[in-house]
């Protein structure tokens, strides 16, 4: 059996006592363990001689401590920790420093190492002495032995710490002591648990135990910053208890600093490498508890007959609650001994280790105990530990937030690159003046730059000088943080120039704008086929004269001038009087070239700011805006009239033509262009109803047509509640497989006495008169019900198309409206298609766009409706939330001639496809048509070839009708 008794050093007298009251001296193999705390030099002689006196057998081993145990308890004077062994031999050893600590360590074993040896005690003088080496010699010397010990002070320099034996002391040395029998029975354990506090460091410069830079810092300067001024000055004692926690593949060693070089670098316990990740550590005091209980749970199984523990100085600093617990349930077992140390000695992963803010113990027993049934083990935490774990785990908490937050950016940051490296755009940034300061490989690609050439150089250095004005006020706009498209002709390396759609947007960091985003795209394609598109929609293939649309364009375009200048301007109406017998009696090639000819005559009479256009066959139009009155407009038709009739000549014939022309005059005729034109025609009618050859001016007689419409007013506003109002449904087909694809609602007035009357007659009026609301309205609610039946009865699935005027679209309430229609229908929004027409940009442009998308976030459909007839830019479209585009049935049934029909459907085909639209021909009446069509990759087709518009009940027949046969169509 293993005794052990503790003695609290008083003096040699009381000593004296202690040892003979237990019959110390006489003992064969008795084992003393000095922990002398502090004192000095003499004194450990004293207590030396004292010891060599009284127990003379007895072996020695001690050192100097900070903090001391004795019975569980800590004490801060001399322990004397006597253990009395009945079949356990113990030799002692003192080794003074020497060049090669490994060496050391391995000697120690060959000399009071046996084969029986169970156990190695060592302790040495301070932390500079490369322990880690010694224990690596111990290992390699002792090979499975089991070890434990500490390190009795971190620097020789401040205070002076010694290890000694019965006849040696050093102040730089190793004390070891074996303990050697086979009936000695050892139990051991390092209880060491950090854990990570605070963000990860890379070293990163390294020369052996020395670190010069940890992140690009001074070693000290980092510690400063994170763990504070006191921190620092306290080194390296401080350390032990925030080591390093070095990252080793799996695992984490904790490091600590030994020493502080002047130059800020600090010298470690342990070898890092450079590229190594380093933290803080702290102790987790809920593990070590966790730890603790268990180990107390096994001693209680198998009780040990006595304890040497020894503990870091650190739980006894901060964890002393834990400690103090600690120690007396180690008591509870069996006497507990030894002395708080300055990194303590352990197996770890099997090897023997130094390590820090631990417990080691060593149980040792010579007989087996009964195992011990009434110990409860129960940590109670103080406030203090209390809070340093709250703290600890808050400073945890934050930082594991802070990982989580830097991996966020770091995906962020990637999506970010990719969408930089990835796109097909060119996508450059700029600092405030505009230099370029990033460049992806598509910018590279597309201009044939290296990045050399471009960055830091100014982005207008690349373009154009009469450029540079616009691109600069661009360029502040969206300082400003407006967002900015622009097109910029660019020249690559090789001089070649493309036309370069811009977009300009600000980066913003912490709301500030600190630079531009440039995102391009070659649109030189692009430019040259709307301009084509431009050139054969809007002007005249004959005459090159801009066409009916074209000139009303010019004409708004003038009137908007014209008002905020308070001008007046005329507008005159040319129609030749004969020249039908022309193209009757010499063929439409005659007729083209007279009318080539007279296109030439009319524009060579005309003045400047004079804009002629073709208006339709033979109806030529001017628009005059320059000094414009009575005078001056009969100056110009007099000579229009001489210059017309002066005679043609084809194949050697003369041909002798007249023109009759109307007038009107802005505003007086008409302050908009839809009245100033219906009028200066009207005066055109009058003068052809008068023979021809001369001129009209409109005057207000001529508008008794109105009447008739009052009273059509009157009608259409009861026809609603009447009855009278229906819709009729037009078939709109898959053109690729001929299925049915949607219809398009098309309303009928059958009106008791005047019968059918056309909605091209009564649309515009209750566009005039305000009724299209409610008559809109109902078209909606009616089309979606009508739809809903037919779906439900499963006959195709197809959708349906609402016709919308532009004053409806206007309407505040008209997405409510939509919304209403598909609530009382229960019809599914995506088969609801709106048709729009292209005059609805004409309002107000940004509410359109508003309303347009908001009906397509409510998942409806968008149609633009007469395609190709309307004003707006092409390019203007793909801004727009559009699904479907009906060309205009006017392209589509001119085909067949030629005329530039065909390409101008094939373009818009085209465009159509790019713009990921779907392509409509209306009109379809033929069968070469509708191969055409196909042909220049038009989607669906509508018109009278497929079916004519018809009721709901001759619908259901056709359904019904599909239904039985499902595709059989022309
Ligand atoms: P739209 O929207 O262009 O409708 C197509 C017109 O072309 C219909 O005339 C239809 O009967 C006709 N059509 C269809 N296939 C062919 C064909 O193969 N050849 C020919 N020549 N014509 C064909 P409809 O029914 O007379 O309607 C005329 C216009 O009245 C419509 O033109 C549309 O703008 C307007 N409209 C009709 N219903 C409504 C409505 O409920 N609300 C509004 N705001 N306008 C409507
Ligand atoms: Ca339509
Ligand atoms: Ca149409």
């Amino acid at each position: 059996m293993v005794k052990s008794f503790q003695y609290i050093y008083n003096d040699e007298h009381s000593l004296n006592q202690f040892i003979i009251e237990n019959g110390l001296d006489r003992h064969p193999s008795l084992f003393i363990q000095a922990f002398v705390g502090n004192s000095p030099l003499d004194a450990i002689q004293e207590l030396q001689d004292q010891i060599n006196r009284l127990v003379p057998r007895s072996t020695l081993i001690g050192c100097s401590s900070k903090g001391q145990v004795a019975d569980g308890k800590i004490v801060s004077d001399i322990v004397l920790s006597f253990t009395l062994f009945e079949k356990t031999k113990v030799k002692a050893l003192l080794q003074e420093k020497s060049d090669s600590s490994k060496q050391l360590g391995i000697q120690m074993c060959q000399e009071i190492g046996q084969a029986d040896t169970k156990a190695f005690i060592i302790f040495s003088s301070h932390l500079q002495l490369d322990v880690q080496e010694f224990l690596d010699g111990v290992s390699e010397g002792g090979g499975e032995t089991v070890i434990a010990g500490g390190v009795s002070s971190d620097l020789p320099q401040k205070r002076h710490t010694y290890v000694f034996t019965n006849q040696q002391i050093s102040t730089d040395g190793f004390v070891s002591a074996s303990l050697n029998g086979n009936g000695l029975m050892v139990q051991s354990h390092a209880v060491e648990e950090w854990q990570e506090v605070g963000p990860a460091f890379k070293v990163t410069k390294v020369r052996g135990h020395i670190v010069d830079g940890i992140n690009f810092m001074k070693p000290i300067r980092l510690l400063e910053m994170y763990l504070g001024e006191r921190f620092v000055n306290d080194l390296p004692d401080s350390s032990i208890e925030f080591p390093f926690l070095a990252k080793e593949k799996n695992d984490s060693v904790a490091v600590y600093i030994m020493n502080v070089l002047p130059n800020g670098s600090v010298e470690l316990s342990q070898e890092v490498e450079e590229g190594q990740e380093v933290s803080f550590g702290f102790a987790s005091v809920q593990d070590i508890i966790q730890t603790t209980t268990k180990l107390l749970a096994q001693l209680k199984r198998h009780p040990v007959e006595t304890h040497y523990v020894y503990n870091c100085v650190a739980r006894r600093r901060y964890i002393s609650e834990v400690t103090k617990q600690e120690l007396s349930y180690f008591n509870r077992i069996s006497q507990v001994s030894g002395f708080f140390s300055y990194g303590e000695f352990g197996r770890k992963g099997g090897k023997p280790k130094l390590m820090a803010h631990s417990l080691t113990y060593l149980g040792l027993s010579e007989g087996v105990r009964e195992p011990i049934k009434d110990l409860k083990v129960d940590f109670q935490l103080t406030p203090e530990t209390d809070a340093m774990m709250s703290l600890t785990h808050l400073i945890h908490t934050a930082e594991k937030d802070i990982q989580e937050l830097t991996h966020n950016i770091q995906i962020s940051e990637e999506y970010y690159r990719s969408l930089f490296d990835n796109n097909t755009d060119f996508v450059y940034s700029t600092d405030l003046n505009g230099r370029f300061n990033s460049l992806n490989p598509s910018f590279i690609k597309t201009f044939g730059f290296t990045k050399d050439e471009i960055l830091g150089k100014s982005a207008l250095q690349f373009i154009r000088e009469e450029d540079t004005g616009r691109v600069r006020r661009h360029f502040y706009r969206a300082m400003e943080g407006r967002e900015q498209y622009y097109d910029l002709p660019i020249a690559s390396k090789n001089g070649e120039v493309n036309f370069f759609q811009i977009k300009n947007i600000p980066i913003t960091v912490d709301g500030e704008c600190v630079g531009i985003f440039g995102i391009g795209r070659n649109v030189t394609k692009e430019r040259q086929f709307e301009k084509k598109i431009t050139q054969l929609a809007y002007y005249d293939g004959e005459t090159d004269l801009p066409n009916k649309m074209k000139f009303r364009e010019i004409v708004d375009e003038h009137i908007s001038r014209a008002k905020k200048k308070k001008r007046e301007m005329a507008v005159l109406f040319l129609d030749m009087d004969r020249f039908k017998m022309i193209n009757d009696t010499l063929g439409h090639w005659a007729g083209d070239l007279i009318m080539k000819e007279l296109a030439k005559r009319i524009q060579a009479t005309l003045p400047k700011g004079a804009y002629p256009g073709r208006f339709s066959g033979d109806t030529f139009t001017v628009l005059l805006t320059k000094d414009v009155n009575e005078s001056t407009i009969s100056d110009i038709t007099d000579a229009i009239m001489k210059t017309i009739q002066t005679p043609f000549t084809y194949q050697g014939k003369e041909f002798y033509i007249s023109v009759s022309i109307g007038v009107g005059i802005f505003p007086r005729d008409g302050d908009e262009s839809t009245d100033l034109l219906r009028n200066a025609d009207s005066a055109l009618t009058r003068a052809k109803s008068k023979g021809g050859n001369n001129t009209v001016y409109f005057s207000r007689d001529m508008k008794e047509d109105n009447t008739r419409k009052v009273e059509m007013e009157a009608h259409l506003r009861r026809a609603i509640d009447r009855e009278e109002l229906f819709v009729a449904y037009q078939p709109i087909m898959n053109i690729s497989d001929q299925s049915l694809i949607g219809c398009e609602s098309l309303l009928r007035w059958h009106h008791p006495s005047w019968g059918m009357i056309s909605p091209v007659e009564f649309i515009p009026l209750a566009e005039e008169t305000g009724l299209i609301y409610d008559i809109g309205k109902w078209v909606l609610v009616e089309s979606c019900l009508q739809l809903k039946k037919w779906l439900d009865q499963q006959a195709d699935d197809f959708y349906i198309s609402v016709n919308v005027s532009a004053q409806q679209f206007q309407h505040p309430t008209f997405h409510c409206d939509v919304k209403e229609a598909l609530v009382i229908s229960g019809l599914k929004p995506e088969y609801l298609c709106l048709e729009l027409t292209e005059t609805i940009m004409l309002h107000d442009a940004a509410h359109t766009i508003e309303v347009m998308n908001s009906l397509a976030d409510l998942g409806v459909k968008l149609a633009i409706d007469d395609f190709g007839t309307g004003y707006s830019s092409l390019s203007y479209l793909k801004h727009l939330p559009l699904h479907i585009l009906k060309i205009d049935r006017s392209f589509v049934q001119n085909m067949n001639d030629h005329t530039p029909d065909v390409a101008i459907v094939q373009s818009i085909a085209t465009m159509g496809k790019g713009l990921n639209m779907k392509v409509v021909a209306e009109g379809v009446e033929t069968n070469e048509q509708l191969q055409l069509l196909k042909q220049l990759g038009c989607d669906y087709a509508q018109g009278f070839l497929i079916e004519r518009p018809m009721s709901s009940d001759k619908m259901n027949t056709y359904l019904e009708g599909r239904n039985l046969v499902p595709s059989q169509k022309p």
